[in-house]
């Protein structure tokens, strides 16, 4: 990442915007910013498979439900903050992964520019990739500061995202049945 080519957007940003960039307040931005992106967008320096290669084999291919995952991401149309919570399904196939592990394949595609339907569908795709289970799915529930902050200004309402892939995609019935238990509550 280039440290330099932020400090200096944000600097243009805030002459931009018609505030004085020396003023107390503002004179440290530009470097606090470069330095947040290190974080906020570290997914780019990150791989799945250095995630998800740790693998435990299993005797019999149990469904494993992880709920919950907070996440937050950047808008690849705005910069803005969406956030919400990431729940995976996914039915083994002699493997399976640590829990705290999908996590962090979730923090590996949040934190880059993204929109929630691409985001939604590469954590399904890395986990199809690097794990092979017979099937996974993934239901992404967020909300859009640039809906909520600006333009229709719809603060509160959340955006839904499925991806299946493999058996939940080739079996209805199945799909059905997880996509209740991913969205229960
Ligand atoms: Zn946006």
């Amino acid at each position: 990442m280039d440290q330099e080519k932020i400090r200096q957007a944000v600097s243009l940003l805030i002459e931009g915007i018609g505030e004085d960039g020396s003023r107390e307040g503002l004179r440290e931005t530009p470097e606090r910013i470069a330095r947040m992106y290190e974080e906020i967008c570290g997914g780019y320096a990150q791989s799945p498979e250095e995630v998800l290669s740790k693998t435990f084999t299993v005797e019999h291919n149990e469904p494993v439900i992880v709920r919950d995952i907070t996440f937050y991401s950047l808008c690849e149309h705005h910069m803005l903050p969406f956030f919400g919570k990431v729940h995976i399904a996914y039915i083994p196939n002699g493997k399976v992964v640590g829990l705290s592990k999908l996590a962090r394949c979730v923090e590996v595609y949040a934190r880059r520019l993204q929109i929630q339907e691409n985001m939604t569908g590469q954590i399904a795709d890395a986990i199809m990739e690097v794990l092979k289970p017979q099937g996974v799915m993934v239901v992404v529930e967020a909300e859009h500061l640039c809906m909520s902050m600006r333009g229709v200004q719809k603060p509160g309402s959340r955006t839904e995202t499925y991806a299946v892939r493999g058996v939940f995609e080739q079996q209805p019935g199945m799909q059905n049945r997880f996509l209740q238990l991913l969205t229960k509550m």
